[in-house]
């Protein structure tokens, strides 16, 4: 089985590598197969995709799109599509903007707590000013010595519950698939361990996502334990999905797997790559 990373990160979102350094780590750690899948941004394929081909190392148009199903923030993958495409760019410079505002009011609430200007401490973190996402603020706030790393900030801060964290209205799960699947990609659930929802609702989010059109969920990833993968294969078999193997790379310093360094699909599974 080919060695295939399908969800990782630059500094086009919240990443820490540039683009072409992220390609250039894929392909020296044995990868043959990447796709570069920033949060809500497409701005760093081409100087991946150019690094990629450098090293002779396969790569494919992806992206991580932020949605909102039921109140809870999930994560659609999408992969090889057409990055030209007019309503893919327009679907995800309007959750850009949504950003932005979120980032405000995230820093409002932080300030009310006595933790001053995260939206600009925030801002200096983020490479790509149209892109600024929670990783920021946990990176200033480390900076600022409020937190020793960036685990403890998200559990202290950036998670519901917490005082730095506000509710968004992120895209609708039909409009993120119909974005993807309308130029010409495949439509992935990423991390799908991660959500804390219930097994029930996770089988109907599934159901919505497949009837939608979406065709792969993330089998393998960098965030699930051995269990999740057993789960989530069954999942996929039981569904017609097609599966799909990720990192979810954001750096050397902050990401337990690095990019390539996972385990393999489980026999039986169908691989989203079969599709490309
Ligand atoms: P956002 O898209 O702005 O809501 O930020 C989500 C990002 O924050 C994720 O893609 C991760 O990069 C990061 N993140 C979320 N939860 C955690 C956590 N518990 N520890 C470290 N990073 C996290
Ligand atoms: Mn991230
Ligand atoms: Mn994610
Ligand atoms: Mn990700």
């Amino acid at each position: 089985m080919p060695n295939v990373d399908l969800h990782c990160h630059s500094t086009a979102s919240d990443g820490l590598l540039p683009p072409a350094e992220v390609a250039r780590r894929a392909a020296g750690n044995g990868v043959e197969l990447l796709a570069l899948t920033d949060h809500d941004d497409i701005a760093g394929l081409a100087a991946a995709a150019e690094a990629a081909a450098a090293e002779g190392m396969a790569f494919v148009s992806g992206v991580e799109v932020s949605i909102e199903w039921e109140g809870t923030q999930i994560h659609v993958v999408g992969l090889n599509f057409d990055p030209q495409n007019a309503a893919l760019n327009e679907g995800l410079a309007s959750i850009r903007a949504g950003r932005i505002d979120r980032a405000q009011r995230m820093s409002a609430e932080l300030e009310k707590i006595g933790i001053a200007d995260t939206f600009s401490g925030a801002n200096r973190h983020a490479e790509n000013p149209n892109l600024i996402s929670r990783a920021h603020f946990a990176r200033y706030l480390v900076e600022a010595g409020v937190c020793k790393d960036v685990r403890s900030v998200f559990e202290s801060y950036l998670v519901p519950g917490r005082p730095g964290y506000v509710d968004h209205r992120w895209a609708e799960l039909e409009d993120a698939v119909r974005w993807i699947t309308g130029a010409g990609g495949v439509a992935v659930v990423a991390h799908p361990a991660r959500y804390k929802i219930s097994s029930g609702a996770m089988r109907r989010f599934l159901g919505n996502f497949r009837d939608v059109g979406g065709e792969a969920i993330e089998v393998v990833s960098g965030s699930h334990s051995l269990d999740d993968v057993g789960t989530y294969g069954r999942l996929a078999r039981e569904f017609g999905f097609l599966a799909s193997r990720g990192s979810d790379f954001h750096g050397p310093q902050e990401s337990y797997v690095d990019l390539g360094m996972l385990g393999y699909l489980p026999d039986g599974l169908k691989p989203v790559w079969s599709r490309f």
